[in-house]
């Protein structure tokens, strides 16, 4: 609570005492007039009225009297007597008048005490009192008999009652002035007393005022002032607490304002510090705008200029005038300058871009820029303008350019390196797989798998030759324009005849291969690549491309690639012929190495070989395999009689017959001189000696024709054993049927013996 505030309560207080005295005052001073005023005219007027009362009792008393005192003397007329009456009614001081009348009503006599008093007849007959309000007139009959003789008027003065009340009144105004002044003085002193106790608060009020606040005011009871004075006291308890909480509020705000104060001063020593710097720096940025190599521009949101330092002048192309208020448009052609408004709506979004900038001068010259461009925003953050920064590219542009080109080459010939890179690992991987390739047909799959990967978009075909032949077999292919010859005549293919690559490119120049008349559409390239090596041809690649290229101008890229793909096609086609080569040397080596010359049969090498795999294979499948050894009888004999090459003319002939006397899957060898092993996977022992039985008989019938020589009467002895019943492993098999063969020899020969048990040398 401030002390204006206190003051105004105070002050309220003040005249609220005041104003209860008063307002008792001016509601008491009504009543007191009014109890004033009944006193002044309600006591005289009821005190006239009694008075009139008992006056006209008595009025009817003397008239009574006088009627009666009259009546002989009225009816005898008898004057003095009237006068008697008359007489004696004088001495009362208030009969003003008596008149009397006879029987007929005509006045007989009167008294008057003042004789200039006016009676007028038609008044004094009846009672009451008279008009003129001067009188209490009683008109009375005079009764003789109880009828009336005549009447008397007796007239009461009232004089003496007017005169009482009139004193009477006096009295009564100075009683009523007493009652008003002393009911005033009694309502002020009451008034008085009850405004005692805010006399009291408004006392204390005061003191308060003048700044003791302990000062509180007396309760002198219960009543409601009573209650005022306690809230007034509670209230000032209020005040206290919270003018001491204000002292101390207030203290604290001092201290925080003088240190506000401080750091507003601080502040402002800041911002001057700061303003300074700002007009160094403004100033020095100024100085940097102006001495900058690079081209500041702002323009507005119409893309027209309002500032431009010098180096944006020296990039426009400027000098002596300004650049300011031109647009931008003035310098740009229609693509740049729908550049420069989506940067522009790209600015007016909050965006910073730095961009690229082709300039059309209107001196003809054309420039690049890279834009570094921000907007400017006012206080409210609505777009004013966009400050750029143009740094003159041109020169580096056409280096870039110029760069991106080498270095576009550059990939182009990395790309090609990596390319032929490739080419070459392929070949190579396709070396390795040829040297692994055992035949000709694993040999064409290598072909197949890396024909695809090198050449993926052309088709072609690949001829083989038959063994020693003129003709060559169409092997495999891919992608043919339609049916190719199956067979292939080496005439027919001028690469063929001259052992060289024939390109069919240009129909105009070229010559096409007869082989490829028949089907190849005319628009169609094809290259042929004769597979051959030391002067022998094993076989014809057809591609159906042209490494020359049919476009008639040629760019150095264009004849670099074709050239590198008549390589790649050239070395493909090599590598082929000579692995082609390879696998029919290694063929020919290997089946030198385990075939019989003399019979062409395996040998014993390859016999070990393939009897080790069968019996694994055979362990593995749980089915037997059995051997029978085969030795010719008496051979020496044959030798000595008919010479060593009939001998051999017989083995060749043996060979046969066995081969013809045994299923495809089983194998003969020539175990070594006369001695023949056959190798029957799959077959049991008695169905082995079955068929050495069979194999017995139809050597028995062999008649040989050997240079018109007859050979006859030939026979062999066979030994019979089988896996599992005589060994696990080749060399105990094989151990088991030369014991058996050795006992057939022993017990006479043209015989199949069974071997026996291990480790029974007897068999069956
Ligand atoms: P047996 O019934 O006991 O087997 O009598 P054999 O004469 O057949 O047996 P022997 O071992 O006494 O003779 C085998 C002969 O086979 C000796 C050898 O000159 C001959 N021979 C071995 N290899 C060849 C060959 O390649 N050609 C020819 N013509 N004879 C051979
Ligand atoms: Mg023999
Ligand atoms: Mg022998």
């Amino acid at each position: 609570m401030t002390e204006q505030e206190v003051r105004s309560l105070l002050a309220r207080l003040s005249s609220l005492k005041n104003r209860i005295v008063f307002k008792f005052m001016l509601i008491s001073t009504p009543f007191l007039l009014l109890i004033s005023i009944l006193l002044l005219t309600v006591t005289p007027y009821w005190y006239r009225q009694q008075a009139i009362q008992a006056l006209d009792d008595k009025a009817r008393s003397i008239s009574l009297i006088a009627a009666h005192s009259l009546s002989p003397a009225v009816v005898f007329e008898d004057r003095n007597a009237i006068e008697e009456v008359f007489a004696s009614l004088r001495q009362s001081p208030s009969v003003d008048y008596v008149l009397v009348f006879d029987g007929q009503g005509k006045e007989v006599a009167r008294y008057l005490r003042n004789p200039g008093l006016k009676i007028y007849p038609d008044h004094i007959r009846k009672n009451g009192l008279l008009p003129s309000g001067q009188h209490l007139n009683q008109y009375q009959p005079i009764l003789i008999e109880g009828r009336p003789a005549g009447y008397v008027a007796v007239g009461l003065s009232l004089s003496e009652l007017d005169n009482q009340l009139r004193h009477m009144k006096q009295v009564l105004w100075i009683s009523a002035a007493v009652i008003f002044l002393v009911g005033l003085a009694i309502i002020y002193f009451i008034s008085r007393l009850i405004s005692r106790p805010l006399r009291h608060m408004a006392r204390t009020a005061r003191e308060i005022a003048g700044g003791d606040y302990s000062k509180r005011a007396p309760v002198a009871g219960g009543d409601e002032i009573g209650v005022l004075a306690q809230s007034f006291n509670t209230m000032l308890d209020v005040l206290q607490s919270s003018l001491q909480k204000l002292g101390e509020a207030r203290e604290t705000l001092e201290i925080k304002v003088e240190e506000r104060t401080r750091e507003l001063k601080e502040q402002i020593d800041q911002k001057e510090a700061i303003a300074q710097k700002l007009k160094e720096s403004e100033e020095l940025f100024r100085n940097m705008v102006e001495t900058l190599g690079e081209g500041v521009v702002i323009v507005d949101a119409d893309e027209n200029i309002i500032f431009a330092n010098p180096a944006a002048h020296l990039i426009f192309n400027i000098y002596g005038g300004k650049l300011e208020g031109r647009n931008m448009r003035e310098f740009t052609d229609r693509k740049q300058m729908e550049l420069i408004r989506q940067q522009t709506l790209r600015r007016k979004q909050g965006y910073r871009d730095i961009y690229d900038l082709e300039l059309s001068l209107p001196d003809g010259n054309t420039k690049t820029v890279i834009v570094n461009a921000a907007p400017r925003f006012d206080p409210n953050g609505g777009y004013v303008s966009t400050l750029a920064v143009m740094t003159e590219i041109t020169e580096r542009k056409k280096q870039e350019l110029a760069l991106a080109e080498a270095k576009q080459k550059l990939e182009e010939v990395v790309t090609e390196l990596e390319k032929r890179n490739e080419q070459n690992r392929l070949l190579i991987e396709m070396g390795d797989h040829f040297q692994i390739a055992a035949s000709d047909e694993e040999a064409i799959e290598v072909i197949k798998k890396f024909a695809s990967k090198l050449f993926p978009n052309e088709g072609w075909l690949l001829y083989l030759r038959r063994a020693g032949g003129r003709f060559l077999q169409l092997t495999s292919f891919l992608e043919p324009p339609s049916e190719p010859a199956e067979i292939l005549d080496i005439e027919d293919c001028w690469a063929l005849r001259k052992s060289v690559p024939n390109f069919f490119c240009d129909p105009e120049k070229d010559l096409l291969c007869p082989h490829l008349k028949s089907y190849l559409p005319p628009e169609l390239p094809a290259s042929c690549f004769p597979l051959s090596t030391a002067g022998e041809t094993f076989g014809l690649l057809v591609f159906f491309c042209c490494p020359e290229e049919k476009s008639r101008v040629k760019s150095q890229d264009q004849e670099r690639r074709a050239r590198q793909k008549k390589d790649l096609l050239l070395s493909f086609s090599q590598r082929v012929a000579m692995s082609l080569a390879n696998i029919q040397l290694r063929q020919s080596l290997k089946e030198q190495s385990i075939r019989d010359p003399l019979t062409g049969l395996y040998n014993r090498r390859y016999l070990e070989e393939t009897l080790e795999r069968e019996l694994a294979r055979a362990r593995r499948a749980g089915q037997p395999v059995s051997v029978i050894m085969v030795d010719l009888d008496r051979f020496k004999r044959i030798n000595d009689s008919y010479g060593h090459e009939a001998g051999d003319y017989l083995l060749q002939m043996m060979a046969r017959t066995l081969q013809r006397s045994v299923r495809a899957e089983d194998i003969v060898c020539r175990y070594g001189g006369e001695e023949f092993t056959i190798i029957l996977p799959g077959l049991s022992l008695e169905k082995a000696v079955s068929r050495a039985q069979l194999t017995l008989d139809s050597v028995r019938h062999l008649e040989l024709n050997y240079g018109g020589l007859i050979i006859k009467n030939i026979s062999i002895s066979a030994g019979v054993a089988s896996c599992p019943e005589h060994g696990l492993n080749w060399p105990e098999v094989i151990q088991a049927a030369d014991l058996a063969l050795l006992r057939a020899k022993q017990e006479g020969r043209d015989r199949v013996v069974m071997a026996g048990k291990p480790g029974n040398e007897q068999g069956g």
